[in-house]
């Protein structure tokens, strides 16, 4: 059982600004968090900052140092708890690289926590001690359970991890030394304490399931109801003609006929696994084989450490968004999209696509790459398409090749590797998405806008952002009804 806790670069970069100003004293703060709890872990959400004014909210203490005032924190709690969100006392000390309470620190935990924690209607109460490049935590859970907040993961490029002292590197094994020499025994320990979250296992999902598995990424999660199809084995290296149910006879490859060739085609998650695992036994790798919108399969994502989102449909980007920004789970969309011209057959455009997810910025939503038109279409039963004739019907089969989708999975992983093993380097552009124009050989970085009133990212009182349990998620069973509540928007 872990407890952490995740903050946007954005937040973790004003609490720095406050706590160290550079006038060497200590400073204080609170925050507003949402919550999860996942596979038996508990994930705490940063949503809102509250800074403790010096000299007037962070005052000079009876029995410690500074403490902050009695107002002050009714105030920041009753807030907290009527929006639903743990409490979070945050304050700093010196040092860089290790951190921990004082014995006065743990003294006014616990003279004030048990009656914080009372009034908190089930939200746990925090305190956070905080060093340059360190944290540490006292949690107080409202069934009395009291624990160490295991790290604070800082959200943005590159992934921060802050404890309460350095991780010492485990030794790998030494099939890893060649790609350890670029990020360091510590990043490749990071890759196998990580889990990624995989939706879709078909062209995209296939190559990026082949990268992470070999990188050495310890487990891997991935969905996807389809079987394999002969005419998918042009796209998914390592599949073969035998596991989209295609037999060899004499003289060349067959498919099998009827009932049986359905039969015998592998499901896409399974070749997925079998490959992963020939990569790197040791993965732990859980494939899947439904449809990611089923509210039990979408919960399997919520413990993930990064989602990466491979499937092509509206109502998948739709549940996407929503958990990535719910769950504060950092990622990337990823797809390819040539367009030809019906009646020419000219090809107009051929490009890959990656967006990674920003927890600063905009999302798929409020960028209106979730058009409410499409959602609705694939809401229509496929008889009613059909005779309908859709220009954009989503049953119908698209254009796509092998490397395209390549150039957009290698991306989206290398920003992936380069993130989370702390090599990264800031830089505004990093939350960009990237466009790359296979017709004209060019490649492009198009700035997401933001919407401070978006309902899924934004600022206001009801966005989806940081809530992690606190929101539902649109699933199948509530996506109809909320599909159609933003459609009146
Ligand atoms: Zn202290
Ligand atoms: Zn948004």
């Amino acid at each position: 059982m872990s407890l952490t806790l995740a903050i946007p670069r954005s937040m973790y970069s004003e609490i720095c600004r406050h706590l160290f100003s550079g006038d060497g004293d200590e400073h204080g703060a609170v925050i507003a968090a949402g919550s999860a709890q996942v596979d038996g872990d508990t994930r705490l959400l940063g949503r809102e900052l509250i800074l403790a004014q010096d000299g007037v909210d962070y005052v000079r203490g009876e029995r410690g140092y500074r403490m902050l005032t009695a107002d002050f924190v009714r105030d920041a709690a009753i807030h907290c708890r009527n929006a639903g969100l743990a409490y979070i006392a945050v304050h700093n000390h010196g040092g860089v690289d290790a951190v921990g309470f004082s014995r006065d620190d743990m003294a006014s935990h616990e003279r004030g926590y048990p009656a914080l924690v009372a009034m908190m209607r089930g939200q746990p109460v925090v305190g956070l001690v905080m060093a340059t490049a360190a944290a540490a935590g006292d949690v107080w859970q409202s069934d009395g359970r009291r624990a160490e907040l295991n790290e604070v993961v800082v959200l943005g490029r590159p992934i921060q991890h802050l404890t309460p002292s350095p991780l010492l590197a485990k030794r790998n094994e030494p099939r890893y030394e060649r790609q350890a020499r670029l990020f360091g025994d510590v990043g490749q320990d990071i890759l196998k304490s990580t889990h990624v979250g995989v939706i879709g296992a078909g062209g995209v999902g296939l190559l990026l399931i082949e990268y992470l598995s070999r990188l050495g990424v310890g487990r891997i999660t991935t969905t996807d109801p389809d079987r394999l199809d002969p005419t998918n084995v042009p796209r998914m290296p390592g599949t073969t003609l035998k596991d989209a149910g295609v037999i060899s006879l004499k003289g060349g490859w067959r498919p099998m006929v009827g009932r049986r060739s359905r039969q015998k085609a592998a499901m896409k998650v399974q070749v997925a696994k079998r490959l992963a695992l020939e990569a790197n036994p040791a993965c732990d790798f859980r494939a899947i084989a439904d449809d990611f919108l089923n509210p039990e399969v979408a919960r399997e994502f919520l413990a993930c450490d990064y989602l990466f989102l491979a499937a092509d449909s509206m109502s998948a980007r739709l549940l996407y968004n929503a958990i990535t920004q719910q769950y504060l789970i950092p990622g990337a969309q990823i797809g390819s999209k040539i367009e030809v011209d019906k009646t020419t057959g000219r090809v107009l455009r051929a490009f890959s696509v990656v967006r990674p997810v920003s927890h600063d910025g905009g999302c798929l939503w409020c960028n209106g790459l979730i058009p409410p038109g499409r959602l609705q279409l694939e809401a229509t039963p496929e008889d009613q398409r059909k005779a309908q004739r859709y220009v954009d019907d989503p049953s119908v089969a698209v254009p796509s090749v092998i490397t395209l989708n390549a150039v957009g999975a290698s991306l989206a992983t290398n920003e992936f590797l380069f993130v989370v093993t702390g090599l990264a380097q800031p830089s505004r552009a990093a939350a960009d998405y990237f466009r790359v124009d296979a017709l004209k050989g060019e490649v492009y970085r198009d700035e997401p806008s933001s919407d401070l009133a978006c309902p899924e990212c934004g600022r206001g009182p009801d966005s989806r952002r940081a809530k992690g349990d606190g929101a539902d998620l649109p699933t199948k069973e509530v996506g109809g009804r909320r599909a159609s509540h933003r459609l009146r928007n």
